[in-house]
């Protein structure tokens, strides 16, 4: 009847070990993942769903408010190779140059790199059975589209956007426009 308490008190000891380790684990995990999120939900509060809605067309509002996605290959800057910048097209914000886009073949607008990894926020995505990084505006927290690692160099990233969730803001007329300015 002695070894079988000193058992359980050697039992409950390593429970309780794992279980701090398993709790540090976790709340490190959550604190992590409330950094990305903390700031994205501070600024994605820069207007109500409601008021999104009444801005947004209703394609609009389904992927970037409810995370859709658009059709492949049935984008407006899926074969876009203007020179420009490609914007938020919910808040405006400058999200990726031109000079960072590469034909990926997916469907879908890709670039090898946004115009600061400040302006994206990152969230793991495990819908639809598959492990993906889901992409967002950090300024608006508008949903982009997701990011692998199979790009091309220097990053070996692709950044997978829906055409939908960008707005084009063409080098060409704004050159143009300073130069009607200066006339
Ligand atoms: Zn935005």
């Amino acid at each position: 009847m002695k070894i079988f308490p000193k058992k359980l008190t050697v039992l409950y000891k390593k429970q309780l070990i794992l279980t701090i380790l398993l709790s540090s684990t976790l709340s490190f995990i959550v604190a992590q993942s409330a950094k990305v999120g903390e700031k994205r939900l501070e600024n994605s509060a820069m207007k109500t769903e409601e008021e999104w809605r009444g801005c947004l067309t209703p394609e609009e509002y389904r992927i970037l408010r409810e995370k859709g996605t658009e059709m492949a290959f049935s984008g407006k800057y899926n074969n876009h190779k203007e020179e420009g910048v490609y914007k938020c097209a919910a808040c405006g914000e400058k999200l990726f140059s031109s000079e960072t886009k590469y034909e990926s073949g997916s469907g879908w607008p890709s670039f090898w790199q946004p115009i600061s990894k400040e302006k994206i926020a990152t969230e793991s995505d495990n819908s639809l059975f598959m492990s993906r990084v889901e992409i967002l505006c950090n300024s608006c927290g508008g949903h982009l589209g997701h990011v692998f690692d199979d790009g091309p160099r220097p990053t070996g990233l692709r950044y997978c956007v829906n055409s939908v969730s960008l707005d084009f803001e063409s080098l060409k007329s704004k050159s143009s426009e300073i130069r009607g300015k200066t006339k």
